[in-house]
């Protein structure tokens, strides 16, 4: 990027996109694109950067819109997520939430916390080490970090680097995890699964499946891999193929942490059964961005009984629906966190009311979002229905809204159909099924009901493929 114009926009991939390591990433400014290999989809058609320049406007915006957007700014600014959280203590406000709620991945997943989690709070780094804020071009939240580094300064960790390349690997130290974090940027591969392949090989080589220098804690054996990925040399070119490859060549599926191919991120689904399930139907694979489920379970404000299936699988389509549909209009998905009122966030968590509030919560989800997703609603309850209206000059609605994220999930899942991906693909590592991790628990997530289920609410046969009934009412042409 020091190479390019610096006023241009920039889109680059690096050595681990050149060498097509499948979780390449791509890097813009400080920004990335982490999941899902893009960076190597570059690479393989030899594309090392785009770039932009100009000032003519690539959307005309009339002042109903431009009102839209600053009523919309304002009211992000003073949502308490939105306007609080993340711009106070950026994504890693979760490490001590998820600690709590037993769900940061710890040791490969083996575990739900350590003692020393509270190291990498979010917390700490503003309170120590934050310089400034920093985020993505224009927008109003700013949820990335700019902190002290060392003798220096440069990007704070994101809360799935914390998790990942952190906590995962048994690294506590806030200022070595942000430069295992840079380092992955700086080479172009995603943080997520380049932790969750670190994980996995650490365990390999802990059980004697695997001769590496990996052990948990040991800075310098995993700087040394991050680096042979990217370059894939030495152990370095096993590592970059991806968990799931290195368990067919090496053994331990059972705990090769993905799903679909893809690396978990920081949420043990063990801890919120919801994403476990939006982790097995995810099309991508395992991805928290596809719902965020378990922000309505375990990691937000409110709390729908995050050890219970009951109302999961209508919670999972909704959210993946409305992702999608999000999603397709290049919005930030943390912006419908502040779909939430913001009363919500001021519930103490601990009292008899806001207990009584949530049970009765997980009981109403399910047959309420059954029956919203069957109506054809008009009403406009989020603003992206609203940006939509003002953009094609005619009223959209819930419903509309929602059917648009439907269809698109439906394509989705017929594009992986066609490319040989089963439902046999929606599911979740064995470790993730069997192996609890809280006191009483007998196993871990109870997949196969709630799987049923979100079949039946989707309008897929029991082997995951749309019917001809759900394609004629999405009018999408098989
Ligand atoms: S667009 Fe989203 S990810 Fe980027 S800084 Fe804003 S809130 Fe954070």
């Amino acid at each position: 990027q020091a190479a390019l114009p610096a006023s241009f926009g920039k889109a680059v991939i690096g050595p681990a996109g050149e060498n097509r390591v499948p979780f390449a990433c791509i890097v813009s400014q400080n920004r990335i694109a982490g999941r899902t290999g893009t960076g190597a989809v570059m690479g393989s058609k030899n594309l090392k950067a785009i770039i932009a320049d100009g000032s003519a406007a690539t959307f005309e915006r009339d002042e109903a819109f431009k009102e839209l957007q600053k009523e919309v700014t304002e009211f992000l600014r003073s949502h308490p997520m939105t306007g609080q959280i993340l711009p106070t203590l950026g994504t890693a406000n979760l490490v001590m939430t998820c600690a709590g709620r037993n769900i940061i991945p710890t040791r490969n997943f083996q575990k739900g916390h350590d003692r020393r989690t509270p190291e990498l709070a979010g917390e700490r780094m503003r309170d120590e080490l934050l310089i400034r804020k920093d985020g993505c071009l224009s927008c109003p939240v700013k949820c990335g970090r700019h902190i002290r580094l060392g003798k220096g300064e440069g990007k704070g960790p994101e809360f799935e680097t914390i998790g990942l390349l952190g906590n995962n690997l048994g690294i506590f130290d806030m200022q070595t995890v942000a430069e295992l974090g840079e380092l992955c940027d700086d080479l172009g591969m995603d943080t997520i699964s380049m932790g969750g392949v670190l994980g996995f090989a650490t365990e390999l080589t802990e059980r004697g499946l695997l001769n590496s220098e990996l052990a948990w804690g040991r800075v310098e054996a995993y700087h040394e891999a991050i680096e042979a990925t990217a370059r894939r040399s030495g152990l370095g070119a096993e590592l970059a193929e991806g968990t799931r490859a290195l368990a067919k060549r090496r053994g331990g599926e059972e705990f090769a942490i993905q799903v679909k191919g893809l690396e978990l991120p920081a949420y043990d689904p063990r801890g919120c059964f919801g994403q476990g399930l939006e982790y097995a139907t995810n099309n991508r694979g395992g991805c928290h961005v596809r719902g965020s489920t378990m922000f309505l379970e375990a990691t937000g404000p409110v709390s729908i009984d995050p050890h219970s299936t009951a109302g999961k699988p209508e919670l999972v389509v909704f959210q993946q629906d409305m992702n999608a549909a999000v999603s397709s209009l290049v919005f930030c998905y943390f912006a419908s966190y502040a779909v939430l009122p913001a009363f919500a966030f001021k519930l103490e968590a601990s009292s008899a009311a806001y207990r009584l509030a949530m049970a009765a919560a997980s009981r109403a989800t399910g047959p309420a979002l059954w029956l919203a997703m069957r109506m054809k609603n008009p009403a406009q309850l989020l603003w992206f229905e609203k940006f939509l209206s003002a953009a094609w000059g005619r009223r959209v609605g819930l419903g509309e809204f929602m059917r648009a994220g439907a269809r698109i999930y439906n394509l989705e899942r017929l594009y992986n159909l066609r490319e040989g991906m089963s439902g046999s693909a929606d599911t979740l590592p064995r470790r993730l099924l069997d192996e609890p991790t809280f006191p009483g628990a007998k196993a871990g997530v109870p997949l196969a009901d709630m799987l049923r289920r979100y079949y039946r609410v989707r309008g897929w046969d029991s082997e995951g493929v749309p019917t001809p009934a759900t394609l004629r009412r999405l009018a999408i042409r098989s």
